[in-house]
């Protein structure tokens, strides 16, 4: 069995899920049908392993809720998505986001492993299933990321 041996606490992070992550990764990267939707396949993934309380693991949940937020509530395009994180990085401030969904409510829903085991034709549907699947398990915190959002993008 995979050990939870990646300090980095995201790529690696979850015995369940991160070898499925790390395979939908190196996908991502290396197809051009894939690569549009890079983003949201961090972001979901990054939000349903928020990590611990240091202020990188903070900051990095709080920037990929707001860019989920945009994606799937505002339509914003996920290529846009480093761009947005930089921005957001510049001018939020986060706070933590209190309490965070229980773990196990995080893995009930759809994850990587999930989405691993679709054919090419089905990626695309099931990336977009997850990412909305993540999001609503941050329902109590959708107001505070909208007004992340507004303030970092205004
Ligand atoms: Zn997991």
């Amino acid at each position: 069995m995979t050990e939870q041996s990646d300090a980095d606490g995201v790529t690696g992070g979850c015995v369940r899920c991160g070898p499925a992550y790390l395979e939908l990764l190196a996908l991502s990267y290396n197809d051009p049908e894939r690569r549009p939707h890079h983003q949201v396949l961090v972001d979901s993934y990054s939000v349903q392993h928020p990590g611990g309380d240091d202020p990188v693991a903070m900051q990095r949940l709080s920037i990929c809720l707001m860019t989920l937020y945009l994606f799937l509530e505002r339509g914003a395009d996920a290529r846009h998505g480093p761009q947005l994180h930089r921005r957001m990085v510049h001018r939020a401030r986060f706070t933590r986001l209190e309490p965070h969904p229980a773990a196990q409510d995080l893995h009930s829903r759809l994850t990587a492993a999930d989405v691993a085991a679709v054919d090419a034709t089905q990626y695309e549907k099931q990336l977009w299933a997850w990412a909305g699947e993540v999001w609503g398990a941050w329902r109590e915190h959708h107001a505070q990321v909208r007004a992340w959002t507004d303030a970092s993008l205004s």
